[in-house]
């Protein structure tokens, strides 16, 4: 049987930076990746930006099976944390994973800190929870769980320049991206990584 994976997104881009090499690596492999993207974004762009359109043609450049939208308000996410539990509730229902991406709680962003407190309670019945890193994760975040993105990098630098809205950000660079890849692998001493704070591994 293929895993079944949920990857879960306060906003558009946030699952694709932090786990989307992985996930490229997982549907490679077979398995069936479930995005939940929880808003659309609005606060992050100039007015008319498809941001939920850019995220959907990244995710699906990175394997992703299926991606489900949410509307949630963009910064707003504290003030919705009963509806945002029910709704990841539903995915992890619908999907039955045996594995979940999320948000880690390390963040300077309230929606990225309230994401991750909601998945931890609506994914209670996973046996592998990890939690992924965002541009304003704390300084302190320090990963336990590495994943070996080389054969990954460039699709999820090619998926990620769909985030045409996004382009001009510093963490958006190329060259950002593969240095955080590095400096992430060479924590380890080896390749190019994304890093995961466990919640829950079930092995
Ligand atoms: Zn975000």
């Amino acid at each position: 049987m293929p895993l079944d994976i949920l990857a879960i997104g306060a906003h558009p881009d946030d699952i694709e930076l932090g786990c989307g090499g992985s996930l490229a690596k997982l549907a490679r492999d077979g398995a069936r990746v479930h995005a939940l993207v929880l808003s659309r974004g609005g606060r992050g762009c100039h007015d008319g930006a498809d941001r939920s359109g850019e995220s959907h043609r990244a995710l699906q450049q990175l394997g992703a099976l299926h991606v489900q939208q949410c509307d949630f308000p963009d910064t707003c996410f504290p003030a919705c944390r009963n509806e945002l539990i029910a709704t990841i509730e539903r995915a992890c229902a619908a999907v039955a994973p045996q594995r979940v991406y999320t948000m880690c709680g390390q963040d300077h962003h309230q929606d990225h800190r309230t994401v991750h407190e909601c998945s931890i309670i609506a994914c209670r019945g996973v046996g592998q929870v990890l939690c992924y890193e965002s541009p304003s994760t704390l300084p302190q975040f320090a990963p336990q769980v590495f994943e070996d993105i080389s054969a990954q990098l460039e699709q999820k630098i090619l998926a990620l320049r769909e985030h045409a809205s996004q382009g001009e950000r510093q963490y958006m660079q190329e060259s950002h991206l593969r240095c955080h890849a590095q400096f992430r692998g060479q924590q380890i001493g080896i390749g190019p990584c994304e890093g995961f704070l466990a919640h829950r591994m079930v092995l």
